[in-house]
């Protein structure tokens, strides 16, 4: 991903890290940044956390690493049955992993020796959203929809049949219902012609996150999908990797909708940025079916080790002490709010949508047509860097596929106060205020 400019044209010129702490970090320099984007969508706790880092250091006084053949650990059974827990039940057994990426690698593996195991090995495909992201190994890559990442190696990914979701922003029918049956029937109509004997899963994000700018999905789409793969007969894979662990202000995404899932990936905000560590979580029956016909035929060197357990039991064990669901969804309001009169005031902000902590605005050339940016312009690096400049991270990404402008997110930590929404909207705003004044420049007005 060295092509983006914010990596390789400023790579000599970006700022060296120093420190950190809360929703603030430092360079070398001295310069303050506000984690308007939490690392990666990755750091929702916040940074020089001592409660996150007294976990670890007693976990690694006692014990780092152990291998799963070789012994059981408590916070792994002990991690495993909180994420549980926060499914209320609804999935049972959990995998543990490093990262999103062999999260969704491990779902997709889980989901073809199923088939297997059920005596239905002609199932051979999957389902996934263009545009998408669902990471980077082969796999994963596979079920993404985005063709600059996916270009190079279509020939050696098994790549997925790839459908459009919703899109409330740009789309042209008589309403979002109207609109959203429409898709429907054109993704059910695309897998039958597929064939849907050949399905394995469908993979997508509940709410759309960096490949989308948040695009939001909605319960009628999302119930319509989980009924439409019952029909089809294929699993329902969920990617929570961004979303999960409270990102929206439940603790999985899917909680608002009230859609549940077979099978469930989640990572980043999993060990917060303190520690890699990601989950699948699946139902029961899935799992015995596998394991009855051979086990799963998969894992990872450093999955489940106890340091990465403990650490993502001291993440949750902070969420719930720290009322964090609740903050997410009063702080996202207010963020929501603020993001809606900033929008207000320049006609290159298209849309603004979100959840929780989880916003994303999408910037346009043309108001009323909707049109994007030309591609090469890189708009969402430009204010980036101005907003980088007031000293605001927030998460770009490029134009995508001629479907959806440029876009950034911004996803502070669920600690995030009242006071520091505050100060992100103003330098936010700064930043902005100088993006309008750069257009009016260009145009020569
Ligand atoms: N799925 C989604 C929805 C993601 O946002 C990401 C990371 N941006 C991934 C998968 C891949 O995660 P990782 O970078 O940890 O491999």
């Amino acid at each position: 991903m060295t092509d983006s400019p914010l990596f390789y044209q400023a790579g000599p010129t970006l700022p060296e890290v120093s420190h950190a702490d809360g929703v603030t970090l430092w360079d070398t320099r001295g310069k303050a940044y506000l984690d308007g984007c939490s690392g990666a969508i990755s750091c929702n706790l916040g940074h020089g956390r001592q409660d996150i880092r007294n976990a670890m250091l007693a976990q690694l006084d006692r014990v780092a690493f152990t291998y799963r053949t070789q012994f059981e650990n408590a916070p792994a059974l002990a991690l495993g049955r909180a994420l549980v827990e926060l499914t209320d039940g609804a999935l049972e057994k959990v995998f543990f992993v490093c990262s999103g990426s062999e999260a969704v690698e491990s779902a997709l593996k889980l989901a073809r020796q199923y088939v297997v195991a059920t005596d239905e090995p002609q199932r051979r495909r999957f389902v996934s959203l263009r545009p998408s992201y669902h990471g980077s190994t082969l796999g994963a890559l596979g079920v993404t929809g985005y063709h600059p990442l996916e270009a190079p190696f279509t020939e050696l990914t098994h790549a997925s049949l790839k459908v459009a979701g919703p899109d409330f922003y740009r789309h042209q029918d008589a309403d979002d219902d109207a609109h959203v049956d429409r898709v429907l029937a054109e993704t059910r109509t695309a897998i039958e012609a597929a064939g849907p004997e050949s399905i394995i899963a469908f993979i997508l994000e509940p709410v759309g996150g960096a490949s989308t700018g948040a695009r939001l999905l909605g319960e009628r789409y999302l119930k319509g999908i989980r009924a439409l793969c019952d029909d089809v007969g294929c699993l329902l894979i969920l990617d929570e990797v961004l979303t999960g662990l409270g990102r929206t202000g439940t603790w999985f995404a899917w909680q608002h909708y009230g859609v549940i899932p077979d099978l469930l990936v989640t990572a980043k905000g999993l060990g917060a940025g303190y520690y890699p560590v990601g989950a699948l979580l699946a139902r029961d029956d899935i799992v015995s079916k596998v394991m009855a016909n051979g086990g799963f035929q998969h894992g990872h060197t450093y999955a489940g080790n106890p340091l990465a357990c403990a650490t993502g039991l001291a993440v949750i064990e902070a969420i719930r002490r720290e009322r964090l669901l609740d903050n997410t969804r009063a702080r996202g309001e207010q963020l929501e709010a603020g993001l809606r009169t900033l929008a207000e005031r320049y006609p290159w902000v298209g849309h603004v949508r979100g959840l929780g902590l989880l916003w994303g605005v999408e910037l346009v050339a043309d108001p009323a047509t909707r049109q994007p940016f030309p591609a090469g312009q890189n708009r969402f690096a430009q204010i980036t860097a101005l907003a980088k400049e007031e000293g605001l991270l927030i998460y770009p990404r490029r134009t995508l596929d001629g479907v959806a402008g440029d876009h950034f997110l911004v996803t502070p930590p669920l600690t995030i106060r009242a006071q520091e929404v505050g100060t992100l909207l103003e330098r936010l705003g700064r930043a902005m205020a100088r993006f309008d004044q750069a257009l009016a420049d260009e145009a020569g007005t």
